[in-house]
């Protein structure tokens, strides 16, 4: 650790911290794809902060509302109390939903991270239902709160802690690469739904009368995963038969990061309840639930929080929703991600060590597999971590910020701001090429 920064660092911060231990980075500027180290290297950002940077860094648009608020003196913090920006990007939020889904939504400002929101979540359905159990999914990441961490389908970070949220089931997630029911391709999306809605009739089961289901249309931390959309449609039609509200945690997938301003929509689903951060703040923390009418049965003071009113991230993210819509950049990350995906297959052909290529959008994640290895599941080689860190650590040599996920830590993720070019996507996976090989 050459550099003081990243020296104090490592002395006074918590062990906790992960990110700095793979990415040894210590940042002095950010603009569009780019960041600045403190040396003076640039370096481009494919993580943006877990995809929360949706416009990159410093945005002209972001940093105008910014500018305004500071010129024109309106309050930064306001707990629940409207103000005209508040209005504005509650109605701009409602805009971008699909109607069928805001028509007659009520929103809850929760705290600044999207654990707050997924906690948020589950106290109303809860409360609205009168039932406690919650259906959730292996490999889902909903937060690292104690709360949220009960619903994260990786053991590893909860094994310590035990009393974690007890009434939570996990159900296999359509993971078509590492099918849990050995067949893969669109034949285990197939199992995993009819296995699920068996499991929901079946008296024995313990997975009768849930409170709700949480799920993500594309698991992100649990390693890039888009869940089929006819295992969606299945999921939606055997929750409403059965009048199981259906929470669809949109943190990490919501803004036009999939490619539509919402992941749930790409299987032309309504859920019950939204859950929304990253992208929304413009950069700035703020989450929010967004839900049926019906399922607003708490009573005034049942969930409060000093910072939810957060109005400064309030105008960030409503100018950075002006600007996705009115740009069309969920399109354009569309785009910009087939061309990835189209450009990472192309190097998956000559590089055996790249199991899986896929994604949605701008969500894109490569298994890095061992080839040595025997074969564990039809197609599928078993997960080679170490070699997914070499590769992390090769591409920021070359200057491209890459982060790791998945159940093994071995999927190389793709999440780059969404205003990335075609030529800059170009430029990606040329370097991405490199430190493979
Ligand atoms: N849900 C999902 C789908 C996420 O990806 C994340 C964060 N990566 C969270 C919840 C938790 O958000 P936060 O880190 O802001 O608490």
């Amino acid at each position: 650790l050459a550099n003081p920064y990243l020296e104090r660092q490592a002395a006074r911060e918590s062990n906790a911290r992960s990110y700095p231990r793979r990415l040894p980075l210590a940042l002095s500027k950010g603009k569009g794809i780019y960041v600045q180290d403190t040396d003076g290297r640039t370096y481009i950002d494919c993580l943006a902060c877990a995809g929360a940077l949706a416009l990159g860094h410093n945005h002209p648009v972001v940093v105008e509302a910014i500018n305004r608020m500071l010129r024109d003196g309106l309050p930064f913090q306001t707990l629940d109390l409207t103000t005209p920006v508040k209005d504005g990007f509650v109605g701009m939020l409602f805009d971008c939903l699909p109607p069928a889904f805001a028509e007659g939504a009520k929103i809850q400002f929760c705290g600044p991270s999207g654990a707050d929101a997924v906690e948020a979540a589950i106290k109303l359905v809860k409360i609205a239902r009168e039932r406690r159990t919650i259906l959730a999914f292996h490999g889902a990441y909903h937060g690292m709160t104690h709360g949220t961490l009960g619903l994260t389908g990786h053991l590893a970070p909860k094994q310590a802690l035990s009393g974690l949220m007890p009434d939570v089931h996990f159900l296999p997630f359509p993971y078509e690469y590492r099918c849990p029911f050995g067949v893969g391709g669109e034949k285990g999306s197939r199992l995993s739904a009819a296995y699920i809605e068996r499991l929901l009739d079946d008296p024995n089961s313990g997975v009768v009368e849930p409170a709700a289901m949480i799920l993500e249309v594309v698991q992100g931390e649990g390693g890039v995963i888009p869940a089929a959309k006819s295992w969606l449609q299945e999921i939606r039609r055997m929750t409403d038969e059965r009048g199981i509200p259906l929470i669809v945690d949109e943190v990490q997938t919501g803004l036009g990061r999939t490619g539509k301003l919402f992941a749930f929509e790409h299987a032309d689903i309504v859920p019950d309840v939204v859950v929304l951060s990253k992208a929304i703040g413009g950069g700035l923390p703020l989450s929010v639930v967004v839900y049926r009418p019906e399922l607003d049965q708490w009573t005034a003071g049942a969930h409060a929080g000093t910072f939810r009113g957060n109005q400064l991230a309030m105008a960030t993210g409503l100018a950075t929703m002006e600007f996705i819509t009115a740009e069309r950049i969920d399109e354009h990350a569309a785009r910009m991600g087939e061309r990835l995906l189209a450009r990472l297959r192309q190097i998956q052909a000559d590089r055996r060590s790249l199991g899986d290529v896929r994604g949605r959008g701008l969500m894109i994640g490569v298994e890095i597999v061992d080839r040595d290895a025997p074969i564990e599941l039809p197609g599928c080689h078993p997960p080679a971590p170490r070699l997914a860190s070499r590769i992390q650590h090769e591409a920021l040599r070359r200057g491209l910020i890459l982060e790791l996920g998945g159940r093994h830590n071995s999927v190389v993720r793709f999440l780059p701001p969404l205003i990335v070019t075609a030529e800059q996507i170009d430029t990606i996976a040329t370097i991405f090429s490199e430190a493979v090989k």
